[in-house]
């Protein structure tokens, strides 16, 4: 089902998007590394995984936030490699391992425990693990640009094993999607001499929002199927307000779903992405109280970097110019703004709307 919120899994469930999946899964085939980036809501993690479900090798995926978030403002070796561990002894009972000895987990002959085994030791498995069945491993971390805390040194040990893998593991295959797409791009610094990965050629699949007309249609065709007859005006106005953003339009189709009228669908959608926007906020707030700020100011309507100085100034105190400039350079870094003709823009419209108020 289109409205269905949770991530989709398999092609049938998705609206469109051949393109990319034939681009996503060509880079597991044939690169070595690929990355899947976008903004935040506009169908990464559904792509990723409907490729993973197809990809004929062996796919994994890794929730690269839920690995973080178990640790302590930051990610070890040992979660890492338990995860891993933990994903193919599951699947050894019935999928791809069935045949090879899973105790521990034993593969190929290589035993991994997480407390010690490296992130080395689990690629050297996997590496066993694809030559043995004849498979390409790939490994796909979902919003990879939290690796940057692995380990101590800003991930660069996660990536050192990209690099060996790159260099010397044939078998095995990398993905990386990431919302925070220039962090992402600083982390994996292909064009960075001093990255481990400095280089390396990958793959790179933009995902992008609907254009206005699929969006439309991607309403039209989520309501037929649950059975709604919603007047144009109504599907115009969703898109006007939405823009083509699949998360958005998601919940503004299932709520109007369960709800069955317009205004309720809208207003059940701008709460969930109130409740939503304001998790994510926390998060940046606990980098920097002015990062709301800003984004308040550029909500509100105040592009020229001068005014957002004047407005941050006002509401949180003086701030020095180059502080400004490097907040304002994440928040585009972040996907939450864009610089345009020297004026700064919100990416999200439903971000710029629930910002304002
Ligand atoms: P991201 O990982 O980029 O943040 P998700 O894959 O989690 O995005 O998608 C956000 C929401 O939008 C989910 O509810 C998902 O089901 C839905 N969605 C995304 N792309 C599509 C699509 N092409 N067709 C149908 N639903 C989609
Ligand atoms: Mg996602």
């Amino acid at each position: 089902m289109l409205f269905d919120p949770r991530p989709k899994e398999r092609r049938e469930e998705i609206f469109d998007r051949d393109k990319e999946l034939e681009s996503i899964l060509n880079g597991m085939r044939e690169y070595p590394i690929s990355l899947i980036i976008g903004i935040r809501r506009v169908g990464k993690s559904s792509l990723l995984k409907v490729a993973l479900n197809e990809y004929p090798g062996i796919g994994i995926y890794i929730d690269t936030r839920r690995l973080y978030s178990a640790g302590s403002g930051s990610i070890s070796s040992a979660v890492l490699v338990d995860e891993i561990t933990r994903i193919l002894l599951g699947r050894g009972r019935v999928g791809f391992l069935r045949g090879i000895k899973v105790d521990g987990v034993n593969l190929a002959g290589l035993h991994l425990k997480p407390r010690e085994s490296t992130w080395v030791d689990v690629l050297d498995g996997m590496e066993q693990l694809g030559k043995k069945t004849g498979k390409k491993v790939v490994i796909a971390f979902d919003e990879a640009q939290y690796l940057r805390f692995f380990g101590s040194r800003g991930g660069k040990d996660f990536l050192a094993g990209v690099a060996y893998a790159y260099d010397s593991l044939p078998n095995i295959g990398f993905v990386f999607t990431g919302s925070e797409v220039g962090l992402l791009h600083d982390f994996v610094g292909i064009d960075d001499y001093s990255s481990p990965l400095y280089g390396r050629i990958s793959e790179e699949i933009e995902v992008k929002p609907f254009p206005r007309k699929l969006s439309e249609e991607f309403l039209r065709k989520g309501f037929e199927e649950v059975g709604l007859r919603v007047p144009e005006e109504e599907i115009m106005q969703a898109v006007d307000k939405l823009d083509g953003i699949p998360g958005w339009l998601v919940e503004f189709g299932f709520n109007y779903w369960k709800k069955g009228s317009f205004n309720a669908a809208m207003e059940t959608t701008l709460n969930r992405a109130r409740a939503m926007i304001k998790e994510e906020l926390f998060e940046l707030e606990k980098r920097s109280p002015r990062y709301a700020l800003i984004l308040k100011a550029i909500s509100i309507g105040l592009s020229r970097w001068s005014k957002i100085k004047d407005y941050v100034e006002a509401k949180g105190g003086p701030v020095t110019n180059a502080r400004l400039n490097s907040l304002l350079i994440n928040l585009e870094k972040m996907g939450w703004v864009k610089k345009e003709n020297g004026r700064y823009l919100m990416i999200d419209p439903v971000v710029e709307k629930v910002m304002r108020e």
